[in-house]
């Protein structure tokens, strides 16, 4: 017979081993060219991938609209075991609105997100570096105002300089964020990069071991799959997919082509 202390370790060491699979086909996939869905057919996918035992579903983007946020509390209502998420930019609207939407699950999280790479700060957001930290942490704050699962995601991550993405993760984390993903979102990185930088991550973040790492890796290369896997084996352990991949690029020539 195993004593108590062995079983809490083996527990433990279950609990450190396992993948939690995170479905974005009804945000991420859904905003691909072609593949919107109806409300209705968004309440299918949920029921049948909630029932496949999916972890997290990521439900949609509730500021989007009304279809949106009326989709993910409906969402939230039929989950029976899947964690439902809603995104949210770094924005206190976004963030109470994600919040209103995911009241009703049983287990609800919010995952807010803001670009960290010179090209997002400087022309999307028009932000110095200075400006996005603090925004990473007000919005973190807020989220975990609505529940104490909350995700953070460092858009463009592999095209933002080390230093600052270590500074960002590390005040995402110290605010809250339970799980920290590190998305390739122009799927542009190769495995051996994405290795490396999940590792560096590890490395050099304090509190790096106390979260969730996650991969959020497009497919434009191909590469989402093997991307993933490589963070995996650096010890990420959360997966976003999505049935059918998303990659923009690939369904935009698709899409043309048919036309
Ligand atoms: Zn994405």
């Amino acid at each position: 017979m195993t004593s108590p202390s062995k079983g809490a370790a083996a527990e433990q060491q279950r609990d450190d081993d396992k993948i939690i699979v995170f479905d974005t086909t009804l945000r991420d996939g859904e905003q691909c060219p072609g593949a919107t869905m109806t409300f209705e057919e968004k309440l299918q996918v949920a029921e049948l991938l909630d029932s496949m035992g999916v972890d997290v579903i990521e439900a949609g983007f509730p500021i989007a609209s009304e279809g949106d946020f009326e989709a993910v509390t409906e969402i939230a209502k039929l989950a029976k075991q899947s964690v439902i998420c809603g995104l949210a930019r770094a924005n206190f609207n976004d963030i109470d609105r994600a919040g209103e939407a995911i009241k009703p699950a049983k287990r609800g999280r919010i995952h807010t997100f803001i670009g960290t790479s010179p090209l997002h700060r400087q022309h999307q957001l028009q932000l110095t570096q200075e400006q996005v930290y603090e925004r990473v942490v007000a919005s973190v704050t807020r989220a975990r105002g609505y529940t104490d699962d909350v995700e953070w995601s460092a858009m463009d991550a592999t095209r933002t300089e080390h230093d600052y993405l270590c500074r960002v993760v590390e005040a995402a984390i110290k605010a809250g964020a339970t799980t920290i993903n590190i998305p390739d979102t122009v799927g542009y990185a190769l495995p051996e990069e994405y290795f490396d930088l999940i590792m560096m991550l590890k490395t050099r973040v304090p509190g790096m071991d106390k979260v969730v790492i996650s991969t959020h890796c497009h497919d434009d290369l191909g590469l989402a799959a093997a991307n993933s896997l490589a963070g995996i084996r650096a010890g990420a352990r959360q997966i976003e997919c999505t049935i059918n991949a998303v990659s923009a690029s690939v369904q935009a020539t698709r899409r043309w082509k048919r036309s």
